[in-house]
């Protein structure tokens, strides 16, 4: 049976070194801190936002919710990030996905200051993971796949890594991450997606399987080597009426299959999605750490 890697512990792992480089930062006279945007009512965005919030309140962060109604315009939207963007208090500005149709997101994230966009999504941030310049923010997720491996203690200098899905959130970012040339990376990427041919015998290849493709259990014990480290990705809502909320969070992953082969696995939930969060509040400390003067910078740990 797979040895479990627990997003839980790891996060918990980095909010103690993120509390200390808080304090750190707070006695040169700066709190980090995060604006978190949410436009409509999307249920699932509420919880992630609220989450997010309620993270950083814990960790001792400035957090500024802002909920706006679903008629906000493109222009009041703009005005908002323009605000925030010149706002000293806050570092780190993340407008959740996904915004109502009437809004073009696109043109949101290009608006943003690329020095507190820490989802990473803005090109400046996207230019500089494809050169490998550490000053930049890469998103959370992928981000936080890096960290459990690292954690976990899985080596990725060398291994085949291969990713299902081809998101600029996911898969695209990951797959940057872990081909730069550094001890934390180097390793040899393939990424498969729904016009992929013979996608079995290629995941069947990786050492390291990530499944970001947000289809319930798509990947079974046929698509895993013996022995191979398997990443789920996926959050997907099975209906339930025997659980109390109606439903139940299922990832890309067969899990009991695939747990039979594999010598690692994230379970679904408490694998990747605690990290994601842990990592949204590790760019936001960055943020802020180079926000400072270079007078007083603090040394950089990433
Ligand atoms: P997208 O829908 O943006 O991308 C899905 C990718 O999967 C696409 O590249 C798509 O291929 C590929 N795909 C779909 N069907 C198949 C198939 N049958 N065979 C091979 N490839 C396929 O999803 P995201 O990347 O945004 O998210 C993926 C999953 O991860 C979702 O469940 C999402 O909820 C979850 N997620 C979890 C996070 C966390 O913190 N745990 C954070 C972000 C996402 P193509 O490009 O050809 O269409």
């Amino acid at each position: 049976m797979a040895k479990l890697i627990d997003g839980r512990v790891i996060a918990e792992n980095v909010y103690v070194e993120l509390r200390r480089e808080i304090a750190e930062l707070k006695s040169k006279g700066i709190a980090p801190g995060l604006a978190v945007v949410l436009v409509g009512d999307n249920p699932a965005s509420r919880t992630y936002v609220r989450s997010k919030d309620k993270m950083c309140r814990a960790l001792g962060l400035h957090s500024v919710k802002l909920e706006l109604p679903v008629s906000t315009t493109q222009d009041e939207l703009l005005a908002r990030v323009q605000r925030l963007n010149r706002d000293p208090s806050i570092h780190g500005i993340l407008v959740q996905s996904p915004a109502p149709k009437h809004i073009d997101e696109e043109a949101i994230v290009r608006a943003l200051d690329p020095g507190k966009d820490v989802d990473g999504f803005h090109r400046e941030n996207v230019a500089k993971l494809v050169i490998g310049d550490a000053s930049g923010f890469v998103p959370c997720t992928p981000l936080g796949i890096q960290r459990l491996l690292i954690e976990t203690k899985i080596d990725i200098d060398g291994a085949h890594v291969v990713i299902v899905g081809r998101s600029m959130i996911v898969g695209k970012p990951l797959a940057l991450l872990l081909m730069q040339k550094n001890k934390n990376a180097n390793a040899t990427v393939t990424v498969v997606h729904s016009r992929s041919r013979d996608l079995e015998k290629i995941t069947r290849s990786a050492d390291i399987l990530v499944a970001a493709i947000g289809q319930a259990t798509f990947v079974k014990g046929a698509h895993v080597r013996d022995g191979a480290t398997v990443i789920d990705v996926g959050i997907n809502r099975l209906e339930d009426p025997a659980s109390e909320r109606g439903y139940r969070l299922v990832g890309d992953v067969a899990f009991d299959e695939v747990a039979r082969k594999a010598a690692a696995i994230t379970p679904v939930p408490g694998g990747v999605g605690p990290m994601t969060i842990a990592m949204l509040m590790s760019n936001t400390v960055k943020a802020a750490r180079q926000s400072l003067p270079r007078s007083g910078a603090l040394p950089a740990t990433s």
